[in-house]
């Protein structure tokens, strides 16, 4: 499932394609995704300029110069790549229509791209740009964790009293928008605070630390997202995943990283989700 750096990566990759680009052409092959898409959507996108590509949460937002916002989740399974050369005189050409393309936006600069999600727990919608936070599946979102509204005093202030444990805090969309369960252990491993840990009964010092840990954990992965988009072009145009070395996920059992540490990699299942954690180096 992609996190908040894999989205953002994402995002950047569309960048040269899409933002100033107008939509020549957008092609729905299907009535829904996860939820039925907007009444009219190829229609309303084609001939639209997109004036910029944001990103919110895990979320991509193409504002489109009909006053409307095109929304775009990855869902599980999502994902976007871009064919022809948007830079260049003549479009390259495009690989054929595979199984499970479901959007195609064919751009008025030669580039195309294409949103293919076998399982189908992505989304697509349209809202007005000048409203969009209020879009049900953004209204409820607490700050960015690199922006300027995510600091030191708003999270002691969030999580003092809460009686879940930190993991499950971190995790809570309504806290940090965007981040998920790997950069959340990650993060939990760098600050030496075991997920397990009441976020209440943190210190001050503790949470204020987590702040700029939990900004340096995913600009690293957006560092190396963006190095991956450097060689996209000679794969396959599939933006977004990239290798990614951590420290705690996915290396149960293994040698703790941590100089001197002779501890092991521990995974518990907290919530229905994997914990990764060194028992000796987190408290
Ligand atoms: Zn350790």
């Amino acid at each position: 499932m992609p996190e908040l750096p894999e989205v953002e990566t994402v995002r950047r990759g569309l960048q040269p394609a899409m933002e100033g680009a107008v939509i020549a052409q957008a092609r729905v092959n299907r009535p829904d995704l996860r939820w039925p898409f907007p009444d009219r959507m190829a229609e309303r996108l084609t001939g639209a300029k997109v004036t910029q590509l944001r990103r919110r949460s895990k979320y991509i937002l193409a504002d489109l110069d009909t006053g409307e916002s095109l929304l775009i989740h990855l869902g599980m399974s999502g994902r976007m790549t871009v064919s022809g050369d948007p830079l260049g005189q003549f479009a390259h050409n495009h690989p054929a229509a595979a199984k499970h393309d479901h959007v195609v936006f064919d751009m008025d600069n030669g580039a195309r791209v294409t949103f293919n999600d076998p399982r189908r727990f992505g989304a697509m919608d349209l809202l007005p740009s000048d409203n969009s936070d209020s879009h049900p599946l953004l209204a409820k979102l607490g700050p960015e964790p690199l922006g300027n509204d995510f600091h030191e005093a708003y999270l002691v202030e969030r999580l003092s009293a809460r009686n879940t444990p930190i993991k499950s805090a971190l995790l809570d969309q309504r806290i940090i928008a965007g981040l998920g369960n790997i950069y959340v252990c990650e993060a939990l491993f760098r600050a030496g605070i075991a997920p397990t840990r009441k976020a209440g009964a943190l210190s001050k010092k503790h949470i204020q630390n987590l702040v700029p840990i939990i900004r340096d954990v995913l600009e690293a992965a957006i560092a190396a997202g963006g190095s991956s988009l450097k060689d996209f072009r000679q794969a396959d145009g599939e933006l977004g995943y990239f290798q990614h070395s951590f420290d705690v996920y996915g290396r149960e059992g293994e040698p703790c990283k941590t100089p001197d540490c002779k501890g092991k990699i521990d995974r518990i299942t907290q919530s229905g989700r994997s914990s990764f954690f060194c028992a000796q180096c987190q408290r």
